[in-house]
């Protein structure tokens, strides 16, 4: 109904009201007090309908009441509107239903925090997960209720994109989970919290495993490698190039046992160690045997700028800084030159690098170096007596020291590896008395 005709209703309406009026007073000879009594019944039966209308509009019902006049097309334009809202806050409705039922139904425990990590809401699984009560938690501090001090500081910490594994459940030791964030509006945040029980324990029977194996191989194969030790190839004869390759090979096959017991053993390792290690024994160590590898065949040199040592353990940090060292010595020819560098780092750190003039890696498979057994060329680092281990251990040993591997190379020109440990690991020279050459 367009306005005009509402104008047309109402005048109608006026005109039936006011018209009757006038003939009345006309009739008694006071046509203004007829006139004026008209438009009288014409103002009460409007206000009238303003007050239905101010009545329905305060009540919740769907349906209009009766109108008269213009206000017929009025009252079924409101009741229009207020059936299209109702219609569209139940889509909504259904929607915000629809979506917390999922959230509800999802295995993973769903905590939203802001930028103070106080919870906003949290999902059924958070409650059996992390043991969250309803609704008396929304509104606490995470920290409150999940107090773990590995989870603290990974709260807490800077790089917030790393996950944090193999967290036990404040409910129950034996759960254990896996915990991620996820920004997920300004100043908001998810925390998604898995339960990687199951993972955890193949993962154990994986190591298990592994370090049974290895165990069970050592014996037979020093007694094979004592053996040949004993024997000469020129005994031989004529199989002699076989036996020289046979020694060989049971010789990486030893090399290979032992890696993988050292890997075992880090895993394994829960506590970290913390004592002091000084970097001078340990440095001149390094560059004894890298000169006994190379036996003259590389220039090899110490560029110690500092007088920093480090907190940890110096039996796996000599294994580390040593595979780095052999790699280098294996991977540059004669003739080259490799260099071991200990300084400081901007922020406080300290830094060990190993840095060499050989043959370089290529760009794609520096992200895959630290993998078990990952090799650049198969052939080339067996040759070179290598296990494809090596890096694996560095990368371990140095995860248990909160530091971290960076690899530089470039094909042709060379390599730096780069032990980064952060500043909590670093200690003044005096401070460290251990010897670990
Ligand atoms: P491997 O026992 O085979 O040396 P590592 O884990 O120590 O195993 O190293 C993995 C691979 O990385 C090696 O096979 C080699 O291809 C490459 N690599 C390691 N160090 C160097 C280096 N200094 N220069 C060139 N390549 C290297």
């Amino acid at each position: 109904m367009n306005s005009f005709r509402a104008v047309e209703r109402s005048l109608l309406q006026m005109t039936l009201l006011a018209g009757p009026g006038l003939l009345l007073g006309w009739a008694l000879g006071h046509a203004g007090f007829g006139l004026a009594a008209g438009l009288l019944l014409f103002a009460a039966l409007q206000m009238r309908q303003l007050l239905r209308l101010q009545h329905w509009l305060a009540s919740r019902q769907l349906h209009a009441p009766e109108a008269q006049g213009a206000w017929q097309p009025v009252f079924d334009a409101l009741e229009r509107r207020r059936k299209n809202e109702r219609r569209r806050r139940r889509v909504l409705l259904d929607a915000l239903e629809s979506f917390r039922d999922a959230a509800r139904a999802l295995p993973d425990g769903i905590i939203a925090i802001d930028d103070s990590d106080t919870i906003h809401w949290f999902n059924k699984s958070a409650k059996r997960l992390l043991g969250f009560r309803y609704p008396a938690d929304v509104g606490n501090h995470l920290t409150h209720l999940v107090r773990s001090p590995r989870f603290v500081q990974w709260l807490g910490d800077a790089r917030r994109d790393e996950v944090l594994m193999d967290l036990p459940s404040p409910e129950d030791e034996r759960v254990r989970l896996l915990c991620r964030l996820i920004a997920y509006r300004p100043g908001f945040r998810l925390l998604i919290v898995r339960d990687i029980s199951n993972l955890m324990r193949l993962e154990q029977i994986r190591r298990d495993f592994v370090a049974n194996v290895s165990h069970e191989l050592r014996t037979p194969l020093t007694v094979i490698n004592g053996y040949m030790e004993a024997l000469e190839p020129e005994e031989m004869g004529e199989f002699a190039p076989l036996f020289v390759q046979m020694r060989q090979q049971s010789r990486r096959m030893a090399h290979i046992v032992e890696d993988l017991l050292t890997l075992s053993r880090l895993e394994a390792q829960s506590v970290p160690v913390d004592d002091p290690v000084a970097m001078q024994p340990l440095l001149t160590a390094m560059l004894r045997d890298a000169q006994a590898l190379s036996a003259g065949r590389h220039q090899i040199c110490i560029e110690a700028a500092v007088d920093r040592d480090l907190r940890g353990s110096g039996k796996d940090l000599h294994s580390a800084f040593s595979n780095l060292v052999v790699n280098a010595v294996r991977y540059t020819p004669d003739g080259g030159s490799i260099r071991l560098r200990w300084d400081t780092t901007t922020d406080g750190g300290a830094a060990f690098s190993v840095i060499d003039s050989g043959q370089g890696i290529q760009a794609q498979h520096l992200p895959r170096l630290t993998e078990r057994f990952y090799r650049v060329s198969n052939s080339r680092s067996r040759d070179s007596g290598g296990t494809g281990l090596g890096l694996a251990i560095v990368k371990h040993v140095l995860n248990a020291h909160d530091a971290r591997l960076e690899i530089e190379s470039r094909v042709g020109h060379g390599s730096c590896f780069r032990c980064v440990f952060p500043a909590a690991r670093v200690l003044a020279r005096e401070a460290a008395l251990g010897d670990t050459a």
